[in-house]
């Protein structure tokens, strides 16, 4: 969406949920703001956020666009004050197809320069991925990281038998084991995060604002895989996670060059433990003016900023 002040000051917000990221559909969000009209105030803003977390979502982050232009237009003298966020790059982790297909693969993006690694598992029978696992790591060298994301698929037993596995092995953490619908889940997320030493992450059991805070009551000491476009108040829920003291990872939930502006924004502004960033996605579109940064090992702030949402905008409409 873009959002334009009287003076024509403009900003852009992105949402646009896929299916199975969360619980709404772009068509929930298409109808929410066509009945909201074209006038949005902060009232407005407030009623929809009971009906779409990605459509309150996207209106903040416009509005926090427009507020940064407006800041800089009326104190320009004041940038050179600020101590602007650290510019060291930072690390993006390179996604591994399941299966063997992984192996080939891990060779390329080693080449490429990356050095932490996803890796899709909960595809195969679990003995053949243990043993494919053993051939990824011994593929890595010395300081590169590997992540496992079973997407929900296994059972208890299954993964009791994976972390068991992982124990002794350099894996970062493992996303996911269970399926949040799971019965007795969470309990049993957080009993295995207290009984293995390899941390778990959470991701599909963190889809809105309201699962980050149930997690940061339960004082869930694993990661966090924060998607930034799907928590509402992206810069609120971010700020508790930073109190907590989170171990965070941001990732993507496969937006265009607008979402990834915006969610890479709140990343790259996280003066926590740095972890690799999730955004190995683009490109994603036919289009390439569409997609977010370059695929790369490394992300800078420029990168980031140098992503124009307005071109996008036009060129979408
Ligand atoms: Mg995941």
């Amino acid at each position: 969406m873009q959002l334009q002040t009287g003076e024509g000051v403009r900003g852009y917000g992105e949402a646009a949920p896929l299916p199975g990221f969360n619980r709404e559909t772009a068509e929930d969000c298409l109808a929410l703001l066509q009945a909201a009209g074209r006038e949005i105030d902060p009232g407005t803003a407030n009623e929809l956020r009971s009906g779409s977390e990605c459509v309150y979502g996207a209106i903040q982050e416009a509005w926090s666009e427009v507020r940064l232009q407006v800041d800089k237009k009326s104190t320009p003298a004041d940038g050179a004050t600020k101590t602007p966020p650290s510019s060291a790059p930072w690390q993006v982790a390179a996604l591994l197809p399941a299966g063997k297909a992984a192996l080939a693969e891990v060779d390329v993006r080693l080449e490429l320069g990356f050095r932490v690694f996803k890796w899709k598992v909960g595809v195969a029978d679990v003995a053949d991925e243990l043993v494919l696992m053993d051939d990824l790591l011994a593929r890595l060298p010395s300081g590169a990281r590997l992540r496992l994301d079973a997407n929900g698929a296994w059972d208890r037993r299954k993964t009791e038998r994976w972390l068991e596995r992982c124990a002794d092995r350099p894996i970062e953490h493992v996303e996911q084991p269970l399926a949040p619908e799971m019965r007795g889940a969470d309990d049993f997320l957080s009993g295995l995060a207290q009984d293995y030493p390899t941390p778990l992450a959470l991701d599909e059991s963190l889809v809105g604002a309201d699962d980050v805070l149930r997690w940061l009551g339960r004082g869930w000491p694993g990661v966090y895989v924060v998607k930034p476009s799907l928590l509402g108040d992206a810069a609120e829920m971010i700020a508790r996670l930073a109190a907590a003291r989170a171990r965070v990872v941001f990732s993507s939930a496969l937006e265009t060059g607008v979402g990834a502006r915006n969610a890479l924004r709140h990343a790259l502004a996280w003066t926590g433990e740095r972890r690799a960033l999730g955004f190995g996605v683009w490109p994603l579109f036919a289009d390439s003016q569409f997609d977010g940064p370059f695929h790369a090992p490394f992300l800078k702030t420029a990168d980031v900023e140098r992503l124009n949402p307005e071109a996008v905008w036009n060129a979408l409409t």
